[in-house]
């Protein structure tokens, strides 16, 4: 017998803007990490009208250590490099899984063609926490294409995408330090289904567009998210027109947590250990 996971609370996103190339919205921080741990952080930037430009524009080198960061690319193009030696591009569909670990310091920015022909970004950035024991291990970087994602059809009209973790009857392609969800729900019309997630795991939705009804009860509108209960291992999702959502989760991560700026540690003296660490240049640097 199932059990509903009842809705915790909603978030309004609010307007952030990255680097000088990524605009849009927060739509959850590190303030509500109990609500979403392992996630600490959701930027939805886009969608975006970017104009032509010979020089890609972004965010330039910085670094992070004792997180990832994961990026959804649905629309436009990005590039990324970093001082571990990755380069990638992402292209639509395409997603990033960069485990930052002990550190590693990247740059973040529109792709190039891209960036000369101008056009619509649209894009998340999810950040996770690590557990203490994998924060200080050799960074790693999983770029992952829209081919090796696998796809579920939950009806005609519902397409999940799943990035990470056992759900919806498939395995998620990326590899995690602790048991996360990863999944993007589109519909192109009127459904109605339920989703099964293991008892005891956070659990957060998020609208990218359309409007979404959770658990019969909460109209949630593009830009708002929901937390749900830990309790309980099903949730119910239903909808009269198309939506674009993405549903993130996993086993919280019960440990303190010392956040700043890109460090996110366990003690102060972590933090300034991280600082003192990238000062000195042991995260690398880009050639
Ligand atoms: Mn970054």
């Amino acid at each position: 017998m199932n059990h509903l996971k009842k809705i915790k609370r909603i978030y309004n996103s609010r307007p952030q803007s990255v680097g000088d190339g990524f605009v849009g919205k927060n739509a959850i921080s590190a303030n509500h990490y109990e609500d979403f741990s392992p996630f600490l952080m959701l930027d939805h930037h886009g969608p975006m009208q970017v104009k032509p430009s010979d020089v890609p524009k972004g965010v330039d080198e910085h670094p992070h250590r004792g997180i990832e960061t994961i990026t959804l690319v649905f629309e436009g193009a990005l590039q990324h490099r970093d001082s571990a030696g990755n380069k990638g591009t992402l292209l639509e569909g395409d997603i990033q899984w960069m485990s930052a670990a002990s550190g590693i310091v990247h740059e973040e920015k529109h792709e190039l063609g891209f960036s000369k022909r101008g056009g619509i970004l649209n894009f998340i950035q999810l950040w996770t926490n690590l557990p203490s024991r994998y924060k200080m291990t050799p960074p790693r970087y999983q770029e992952i294409s829209a081919s090796q994602i696998p796809q579920v059809k939950m009806s005609e009209n519902t397409n999940i995408r799943v990035f990470a973790g056992d759900f919806a009857g498939v395995s998620g392609t990326a590899k995690t330090y602790s048991p996360i969800i990863l999944a993007e729900i589109k519909t192109t019309g009127k459904d109605y289904f339920r989703l099964s997630v293991p008892q005891g795991y956070n659990l957060g939705v998020y609208v990218i567009d359309g409007t979404l009804t959770v658990n019969e009860q909460s109209k949630l509108s593009a830009g708002l998210a929901a937390s749900f209960e830990r309790e309980g291992d099903e949730i119910i999702l239903s909808t009269e027109s198309p939506i674009h959502a993405l549903l993130l989760g996993g086993e919280p991560i019960q440990e303190p947590v010392v956040a700043y700026g890109p460090f996110v540690m366990n003690t102060q003296a972590e933090i300034r250990q991280a600082i003192a660490d990238y000062q000195m240049g042991k995260m690398g640097h880009l050639d």
